[in-house]
């Protein structure tokens, strides 16, 4: 039975094969889509000489050939309508290391991306370019803040600090969790937003290529919007909306293969953040009472923006290469889980 609550939406994205994959003379592809059933995907699992298709089914799946701005239009171009009309919205990339997440958030930006061109650039720089260009077009006041947070075996640091520095939770009065002084730095315009994600994706880029943390960590990049809102003879109406971009830790950290040649307490840090992930959203699909926000700090973090009115996308990101056949299986069912 298809769950027709549209607060949680899951995608697939299939990459390409990479050249060194091409190149190795191995590769072999097991994923394909189904001409007739666009929002599904076809893997080919070979067990034991024997050969079968699983099918898994999805709100839109994104074949090799899908681009950077297929991806966009689909996925996000809602998310900055909903959060201009105040709703709090989070868009994951979800999947193994090496299948496009940080492709997908984050591609290749540059100041001249354009959200309508395609390009290498991912969601970040698109939704920042076309959300001053919607709040230009429109006649209130507004304003538009950024924050930009690392977690890393259960801590959280803040990327847009020059000094990386630890941060910590806090709930205020009204059981709200917030991060206490994290900079959320006021942005005036798409060139304010490269101003400071600059030298913080150059920070990202150079530890990424030191060591491998990037697999391990979650980042999460936030959007808050404030809009004032005309009312004809009475007060104005301040609109507050948010959206997340989520890059979530490799998904293989949760299960056989990588957990292995990691520290056990690290698996277990990560596995926690991926596994309550998946518990909260089960439990807000089904809507099976208590959501186990506060068993991981990913969840704690998000709590506010995850159930209620607020919005989810997921898009899970698989490799065609058969070498990572259980790993795309693992991926296809966490993600297609909550459909069933
Ligand atoms: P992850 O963040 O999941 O570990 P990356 O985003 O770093 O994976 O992607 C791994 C490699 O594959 C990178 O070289 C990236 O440029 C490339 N890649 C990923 N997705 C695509 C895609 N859809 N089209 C072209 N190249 C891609
Ligand atoms: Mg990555």
């Amino acid at each position: 039975m298809k769950s027709n609550s549209q607060q949680v939406k899951v995608f697939l994205r299939c990459r390409p094969p990479l050249k060194r994959e091409l190149s190795s003379g191995q590769y072999r592809s097991v994923v394909s889509c189904n001409v007739e059933r666009p929002n599904s995907v076809n893997i080919r699992v070979e067990r034991d000489g024997q050969t079968f298709i699983k099918t898994f089914d999805f709100d839109g799946v994104f074949n090799q050939t899908a681009n950077q701005l297929d991806v966009y239009k689909r996925v996000a171009v809602h998310s900055i309508e909903e959060m201009l009309k105040g709703y709090d919205c989070t868009i994951f990339a979800y999947g193994q290391t090496g299948t496009g997440k940080t492709y997908t958030m984050e591609g290749r930006p540059s100041r001249e991306t354009k959200w309508d061109v395609n390009s290498d650039a991912g969601l970040i720089p698109r939704v920042c370019q076309h959300l001053f260009e919607e709040l230009e077009n429109i006649d209130s006041e507004y304003s538009v803040q950024i924050s930009y947070v690392e977690l890393y075996n259960e801590k959280l640091r803040d990327l847009l600090s020059p000094h990386y520095s630890e941060l910590k939770l806090l709930n205020d009065s009204k059981g709200n969790v917030i991060i206490e002084g994290v900079e959320e730095v006021v942005v005036h315009s798409n060139e304010n937003v490269y101003d400071c994600l600059d030298g913080c994706w150059k920070r990202k880029t150079a530890s990424t290529k030191m060591n491998e943390n990037s697999s391990r960590s979650h980042t999460v990049f936030t959007i808050t919007t404030h809009v004032k809102s005309r009312n004809s003879g009475e007060e104005d109406i301040l609109i507050t909306g948010k959206l997340h971009l989520v890059d979530l830790a490799g998904s293989e950290n949760i299960g056989r293969s990588g957990a292995t040649n990691m520290r056990a307490q690290e698996a277990g840090k990560i596995n926690k953040s991926l596994l309550t992930l998946g518990r909260v959203i089960t439990a807000l699909v089904e809507k099976t009472g208590r959501v186990p926000y506060r068993d991981s700090l990913l969840t704690r973090i998000l709590q506010n923006s995850l159930g209620g009115k607020a919005k989810t996308n997921i898009i899970a990101t698989i490799s065609p290469a058969h070498i990572n056949l259980e790993e795309t299986l693992s991926t296809c069912i966490y993600a297609s889980r909550y459909f069933y």
